[in-house]
């Protein structure tokens, strides 16, 4: 082997691997057919399904008749897309309405959305920005980037970038790295976050140069005077996505120092039991993964068939207090619609009870083990008992 030229080589193989992959994947009604799916759809919904959201299945998806349900279910194209609630929106989370430029939302003081690109490696039925992501076009621009660069700079409580989209992931590396490299520039910005599908989408995206790359710009330097970490939201779903090759890039990337936490959506007949739950969530630690957020799935437009009645849900989450450790546990999140933010979904499992003649403060808290209302006394801070010694 030519040792000056290797790794060129090897580089370019690597790079040509996942594009090719991509290139394979399944997008078209005809392929789509043709590889066992979508049996009940008619041609004519099938147009209209493809018109309001576009179709990826990549290969790591596309194990034909062998797919389980909880997988196939992700990405089949079905015609409950078709139907619509009056309950449901267009832009259910309110993004336009938080996005004084193109390309970035800004709800929150102190962390910003980016959205680079509006393409991703696979379309998720059930994709909550699915009026924006797909269909072709978006990919901020060098002046779209200048501007955001600009706004971030001009509001110094900005101490997180989050990259959605889309997909960040899906970008080429010498297009991710001008971007990383002009929101390096932003002096207030300590972190930045990857929200992403690729790790199970399409994992061979996850290459050693990749992670190599993010690496050496996360150090402080004299282009970058401040240290800035990478951090990795990757969205998994089912424990069946965590399949060797997924395995292996998300060991890829906390090898490389990146810490990689993960984003489950609670959707009907992919995860909606305690035992997919568990399984998912095990999987995730297994993997040096913290699991951070499960979503109830937002009001997006046809996507009601993904959805476990609210109250169900939370008894579900629930259920896996008693059976998960706390490493395990996501925080279980509600985005209330029309961007008025994220809120825990906590279970009613604490009640506080009123205050007693005697004082202390008493609240009840329900056993995930016994399922028994159990008293808890607290010191009440007004009634000056805290003085007394025994
Ligand atoms: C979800 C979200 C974030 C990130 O929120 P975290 O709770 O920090 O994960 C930031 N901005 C917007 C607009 C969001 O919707
Ligand atoms: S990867 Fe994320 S943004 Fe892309 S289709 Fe799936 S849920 Fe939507």
């Amino acid at each position: 082997m030519n040792g000056s030229q290797g790794p060129r080589q090897k580089n370019t193989t690597r790079a040509a691997t996942w594009a090719a992959e991509l290139s394979q994947a399944i997008s078209s009604p005809e392929k789509l057919k043709r590889a066992g799916f979508c049996a009940r759809v008619n041609a004519e919904e099938m147009t209209q399904i493809k018109e309001n959201f576009d179709i990826l299945i990549p290969s790591s998806f596309q194990t034909h008749l062998n797919l389980p349900d909880s997988l196939r279910r992700q990405v089949e194209p079905s015609r409950e897309e078709l139907i619509f609630y009056p309950e449901e929106l267009e832009d259910p989370i309110g993004d336009e309405a938080h996005s004084p430029l193109r390309g970035l939302t800004h709800r929150y003081p102190d962390r910003v959305l980016v959205k680079l690109t509006h393409l991703c490696g696979i379309y998720c039925r059930f994709c909550f920005r699915r009026y924006k992501v797909s269909q072709g076009g978006h990919q901020l621009n060098r002046q779209d980037l200048t501007a955001i660069v600009k706004y971030v700079q001009e509001h110094p409580a900005i101490w997180e970038v989050v990259l959605t989209g889309g997909d960040p992931f899906i970008l080429p590396d010498p297009v991710l790295l001008r971007a990383l490299e002009a929101l390096r520039t932003c002096s207030s910005v300590r972190v930045i976050r990857f929200h992403t599908r690729i790790p199970t989408a399409l994992p061979s995206r996850i290459t050693p140069e990749l992670v190599q790359m993010m690496r050496g710009l996360m150090e402080a330097s004299e282009r970058f005077p401040h240290p800035c970490r990478f951090w990795v939201a990757a969205h998994i779903n089912a424990p069946e996505e965590l399949a060797e090759d997924t395995r292996a890039a998300l060991g890829r990337l906390v090898d490389g120092g990146i810490p990689v936490i993960g984003q489950s959506v609670l959707l009907k007949g992919v995860n909606d039991s305690s035992e997919a739950l568990t399984n998912l969530l095990r999987g995730l630690v297994q993997n040096r993964v913290k699991p951070y957020y499960l979503h109830y799935p937002d009001l997006a437009q046809g996507t009601e068939h993904f959805r476990v009645p609210l109250e169900e849900a939370i008894n579900l989450y629930a259920s896996l207090r008693g059976r998960l450790s706390g490493l395990c546990l996501p925080q279980f999140i509600l985005d209330i619609p029309g961007g008025k933010g994220k809120i825990p979904l906590q279970p009613e499992n604490l009640r506080r009870s009123k205050a007693h003649a005697k004082g202390g403060d008493v609240w009840h808290a329900l056993s995930p083990l016994t399922g028994e209302w159990i008293p808890i006394r607290y010191p009440d801070r007004f009634d000056g008992s805290a003085q007394s010694q025994s």
